[in-house]
């Protein structure tokens, strides 16, 4: 199966607590499901906390920074299994036990959509949920910014590959994309839409730029 992951930079932020809400739900999203990706973040957090720890302030050069990220695509795979926890997972605190009966909006042909931006109060991002009926194809299309995605449930597949549940993809404006939902459920992915324009926020999200 391909798994599709959030890349080093996106994990760093995370683990520095520089994401916004709905975007670090994506990646909490995703490292439940991924040891990988899991293992990873826990290197990022003891390198974290070891850089703490150096009093004073340490300041990263260039080649420290690029040998940090190849630390953690060295990072061996975590064989830690999942521990089912009787907990609600966030997903469910969030949107209650079955997606497939929130009150979706049909939109085009085969693609419902759900804004569920009002979860995430004071945050600038819309953040949707869109639905894409079983072997059902959603028209071509442009992003605009950048849209960060999470299967949820079902697959689909587009130009640059086959996502499944808990892949995650980055999409933007110079992406054109025709999903087609395929296997026998439907597809439903949590977006994050980003406005085009962004220099407000976080300390994280202003280093953004360069870190691309
Ligand atoms: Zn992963």
């Amino acid at each position: 199966m391909t798994r599709h992951h959030p890349d080093s930079l996106s994990l760093m932020e995370y683990s520095a607590g520089n994401l916004s809400e709905p975007h670090a739900l994506c990646i909490k999203l995703h490292l439940d499901q991924c040891p990988h990706c899991r293992s990873r973040v826990d290197t990022l957090n003891s390198l974290g906390a070891v850089m703490m720890d150096q009093q004073p302030k340490v300041t990263v050069s260039e080649t420290s920074f690029a040998q940090l990220l190849a630390r953690i695509d060295e990072a061996p795979e975590s064989n830690t299994p999942m521990v089912e926890s009787p907990r609600l997972s966030p997903l469910q605190k969030l949107l209650g036990d079955d997606i497939n009966a929130l009150p979706w909006k049909r939109q085009l042909g085969d693609v419902s959509v759900l804004d569920i931006s009002e979860k995430f109060p004071g945050q600038e991002e819309r953040v949707v949920l869109q639905k894409l009926v079983a072997g059902g194809k959603a028209p071509a299309h442009t992003h605009r910014g950048t849209e960060t995605t999470i299967v949820l449930q079902g697959a689909f597949s587009d130009v640059k590959g086959v996502f499944n549940q808990w892949d995650f993809v980055v999409l933007t404006d110079e992406d054109v994309h025709k999903p087609v939902a395929i296997g026998h459920e439907d597809c439903i992915t949590l977006s994050i839409l980003s406005a085009p324009l962004k220099l407000t926020g976080t300390f994280g999200r202003l280093l953004n730029p360069f870190m691309r």
